[in-house]
């Protein structure tokens, strides 16, 4: 490909590059955006979690499909992959954070982030097709009961989520961008979101943004990974050589094209570790600042399995409702679709306690103390029919780092605040709780009862914003200190803890920085 065949070119097809890649389409630019995972159509999708080759992100293994696992010291984090990122894999729900988030953490006082924000709140929502669940769903009940036995029902709410329900099973032409945008199916309620919709409902990133974007001539390559980017002068203000490999091959063949602009959108995990890496390669000048500033949610997964025989907790959406306990403190009701009980096979007690050795015994002395029900759930005939799983989350911010470790991986390190916990005495009342409404016993991965590692889809930070490279990678306008033309755009830049789901957040963030681009016209450096 010859010279500045692009001017951007987009790293990662998740929220923040899919918005990016329409945005700076709209504006002129020429875009291409590389993407490592598979460009997946609705057959591809698996269906069920047991089909491990479809469902899990493992190409060594030649497992292709969408759903990324990775393990470090302090953390367990999942992550979506493939042309539309997390949105293949995600919820679909998309709260927008409380007061807190906008006055906390790295950002605070760079804007008024409340204010500033609210608009691109609004198109994001709008973009995403989100509209408030409108059914209650046999978990949304059971979240609604707790509500009431905790003493809040007020805080009991729908969430918005981006599908589209239309009629059952009916297409329609496009609903959404008047016209511009692909043909919808109504949602079935199959509680299959996690694994990729297989029935045109979800409102998955490839049916707008970067459905959009193509129309007007963005370029997406899937199955490449990139591995470097070197600025053609100091400052990068000549351009980018973007190098990238296959990612789905044992003996990758390389390409490498130039580019004016980049944006990082490769997620917590693509994003931060290239930069790490650049940092002691070709990008000396950006900030030491890479890796730090990293959060979760600080969020607990724990499933509660039903002893009953007759019920389902699989029909409906992955999550159609929230407890806003208070304004640090939420819960969502998740679920998988009949048959997706994969997970089943890294359960464990829900137990706590200061080390390994206590946790260890507490769940031998479980085993030993109820037989019969550890027996009725670890051989309950479909696990996720049968279980309610509970997402808590809470706005603390403590913070993690990133850093490189043995063999180039990147490591965690804790950062400020208390670590993020596997065993938080909130989350495991509340699923107590739950386990009286819907008579059943708590379960939680055990890599949590035994190691303490807890679990997060709500990977941030590492790339956060501040006043100057002393302080932050990015500037308030997403864009990476002492290069030009060089913006990080996922959820890397996130830089305070939301509390809740974050990717509407990360939309938002990523309109706001995309306004700050002028048209290519009037752009000098693009002459
Ligand atoms: C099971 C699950 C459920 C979730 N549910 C919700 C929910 O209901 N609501 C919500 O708000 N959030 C949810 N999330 C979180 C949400 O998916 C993420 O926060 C969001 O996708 C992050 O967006 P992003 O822009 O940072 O990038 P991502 O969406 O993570 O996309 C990054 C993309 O870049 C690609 N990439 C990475 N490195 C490279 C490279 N070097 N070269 C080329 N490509 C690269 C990756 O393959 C990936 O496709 C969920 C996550 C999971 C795993
Ligand atoms: S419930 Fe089923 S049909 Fe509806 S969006 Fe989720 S996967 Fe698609």
């Amino acid at each position: 490909m010859s010279a500045f065949t692009y001017d951007y070119v987009i790293i990662g097809s998740g929220f923040g590059g899919s918005v990016s890649a329409l945005r700076l389409s709209e504006k002129g630019y020429k875009v291409l955006v590389i993407e490592k995972g598979k460009w997946l159509k609705a057959d591809d999708f698996p269906e069920t979690n047991w089909n491990l080759r479809k469902f899990f992100w493992l190409p060594a293994l030649k497992f292709q499909g969408l759903f990324k696992l990775t393990y470090y010291r302090h953390v367990a984090i999942v992550s979506g992959v493939g042309v539309g990122g997390g949105s293949l894999v995600y919820a679909n729900t998309l709260p927008i954070p409380k007061t807190e988030f906008y006055n906390s953490g790295n950002w605070n006082g760079l804007e008024n982030w409340e204010e500033e924000l609210k608009p691109f709140y609004a198109t994001a929502l709008k973009m995403l097709g989100a509209e408030r669940h409108p059914y209650m769903s046999r978990n949304d009940k059971a979240m609604q009961q707790l509500s009431e036995k905790i003493g809040c029902p007020e805080k009991f709410d729908k969430t918005n989520v981006a599908v589209y329900f239309g009629k059952v099973g009916v297409t329609v032409p496009d609903p959404y961008f008047d016209g511009k945008g692909p043909d919808r199916t109504g949602c079935n309620l199959c509680g299959g979101c996690m694994l990729g919709c297989r029935f045109n409902a979800k409102n998955t990133l490839d049916k707008n943004y970067l459905h959009l974007a193509q129309q007007l001539g963005a370029t997406i390559i899937a199955e490449k990974e990139v591995y470097d980017v070197v600025p053609l002068s100091a400052d990068g203000g000549d351009g980018y050589e973007i190098k990238f490999k296959d990612s789905l091959s044992y003996f990758p063949k390389k390409d490498s094209i130039k580019a004016k602009g980049v944006i990082f959108a490769g997620g917590v995990l693509g994003s931060v570790d290239l930069l790490l890496k650049m940092k002691d390669s070709s990008l000396p000048n950006l900030s030491n600042k890479i890796g730090a500033g990293v959060r979760t949610n600080s969020e607990s997964l724990i499933g509660v399995t039903t002893y009953e025989k007759d019920v389902s907790f699989s029909e409906g959406i992955a999550i159609g409702s929230i407890i806003n306990i208070d304004d640090h403190t939420h819960l969502e009701p998740v679920k998988y679709s009949e048959g997706a009980g994969f997970w089943r096979l890294l359960m464990a007690p829900m137990v706590s306690g200061s080390n390994i050795a206590v946790r260890f015994y507490r769940m031998v002395k479980d085993f030993v103390m109820h037989p019969i029900n550890n027996f009725k759930i670890f051989f309950v005939d479909d696990w996720s029919k049968k279980t309610q799983i509970m997402l808590y989350m809470e706005s603390i911010d403590s913070t993690l780092s990133f850093a490189r470790g043995w063999f180039g991986r990147m490591k965690t390190k804790l950062e400020s605040g208390p670590a993020p916990t596997a065993f938080n005495p909130k989350a495991q009342e509340l699923a107590r709780e739950m386990e009286t409404i819907i008579n059943g016993k708590a379960m939680v991965m055990n890599t949590e009862t035994l190691f303490g590692i807890p679990t997060t889809a709500h990977i941030l930070g590492g790339a956060c914003m501040g006043k100057s490279a002393e302080d932050g990678v990015i500037d308030k306008d997403n864009r990476v200190f002492n290069y030009k033309n060089m913006l990080v755009c996922d959820g890397s830049m996130v830089s305070a803890n939301p509390g809740v789901n974050p990717s509407l957040t990360i939309t938002a963030i990523s309109e706001r920085a995309m306004t700050k681009i002028p048209m290519k016209s009037d752009n000098l450096d693009f002459k």
